[in-house]
């Protein structure tokens, strides 16, 4: 990512298209859009100026507080202390803290701590320490207390408490599965894909039509549903793929592909969709699932439509497109 936008200026100059499909793979393409917004806002408001502060960097798109006060520390210097995974679980054993360390009034009270501890330390390279001391020696499961630079001072250490307890942490949970179909609609050896909503989960990213399953719906009834709701569209005969499984960071998703035809075949293409042969659509973003899912039609690839992939038409003849009942929304993201 970084090689292909090496400074600011190519970032914001960039399409929001190229910018996703650069960062492809990678998860949290929330991040992606909030960098590119952030990149084109420091360009056309500031003059490619970056703010210096950790109050001034937090008011760019996706700027947090922990990013605001990394860059101010490492970037700028300002004395303010930024603690990520590593570096609160360096102070929580540290002083001993023994309450949960997603609590904002936790984080507070260790920044606090280490803030004192800052003082007199260039803060660029202090930030640094903690962190590599967090990485190389307080690991999460068996720090190499002897071995720490800092262990005299330690109260973890030095009271004998359990590393298995500090840092405390809110119980995990399970990571649900979402269960949907998808269709991958073919005519003349060209796939009906459709663009996900800028905002939200995969903002961006091109799929095909699909989405969740209703209590003890068929998956193919529901690919039928799904394809009608958010196109307007029917589907000839289906042909089941196999499930696709893929897991995102807060959940998976199992879905059912299948492939058929539209029905009546020479359907006018709806808005805002395309109808893409698999090499044509692998140079949009896509979600990974969606890309699983181009790897299963070529595993069984098949006659179809009645034509060879890729060497169809885009529309036929005199299509103009009619009105969607729905547009693409919020759902499985395939
Ligand atoms: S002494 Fe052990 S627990 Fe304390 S900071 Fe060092 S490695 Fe972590």
């Amino acid at each position: 990512f970084v090689r292909r936008f090496p400074t600011l200026r190519a970032l914001a100059r960039a399409s929001r298209a190229e910018v996703l499909k650069a960062w492809q793979g990678m998860g949290y393409y929330a991040r992606a859009r909030r960098l590119h917004r952030a990149a084109r806002h420091l360009v056309d408001a500031r003059g490619g100026q970056w703010p210096r502060t950790a109050e001034d960097l937090e008011r760019l798109p996706g700027v947090g507080p922990y990013i605001a006060r990394a860059v101010a520390a490492q970037a700028f210097g300002e004395p303010v202390v930024a603690l990520e995974a590593n570096g609160l679980r360096v102070a929580a054993r540290w002083t001993g803290e023994r309450g949960r360390i997603d609590r904002p009034e936790v984080r507070t009270r260790l920044a606090a701590t280490l803030a004192g501890e800052m003082i007199g330390q260039p803060p660029g390279r202090f930030a640094e320490a903690v962190m590599e001391l967090g990485e190389t020696v307080c690991t999460p499961r068996a720090p190499r207390c002897p071995a720490c630079p800092v262990g005299r001072y330690c109260r973890l250490r030095t009271e004998g408490l359990d590393p298995g307890r500090i840092p405390a942490r809110r119980p995990r949970s399970r990571r649900p599965t979402h269960r949907g179909s998808i269709v991958a609609l073919i005519r003349q050896g060209r796939y009906l894909l459709q663009r996900r909503p800028m905002d939200g989960l995969l903002g961006g990213l091109w799929e095909f039509p699909g989405g969740h399953r209703k209590g003890r719906e068929r998956p193919e009834a529901t690919a039928r549903r799904e394809l009608r709701e958010e196109t307007g569209l029917l589907a000839g005969p289906l042909q089941h793929l196999g499930s696709i499984r893929h897991s995102y960071s807060h959940f998976s998703v199992e879905l059912d592909l299948f492939r058929g035809p539209p029905k009546p075949l020479d359907v006018p293409t709806p808005p805002g969709r395309r109808w893409l042969t698999l090499s044509e659509a692998r140079r949009l973003p896509l979600p990974r699932a969606t890309e699983k899912a181009f790897q299963r039609l070529e595993d069984r690839a098949s006659p179809g439509s009645g034509s060879r992939p890729g060497r169809g038409h885009a529309s036929p003849p005199g299509a103009t497109g009619v009105p969607a009942r729905r547009s693409p929304r919020r759902r499985t993201p395939s």
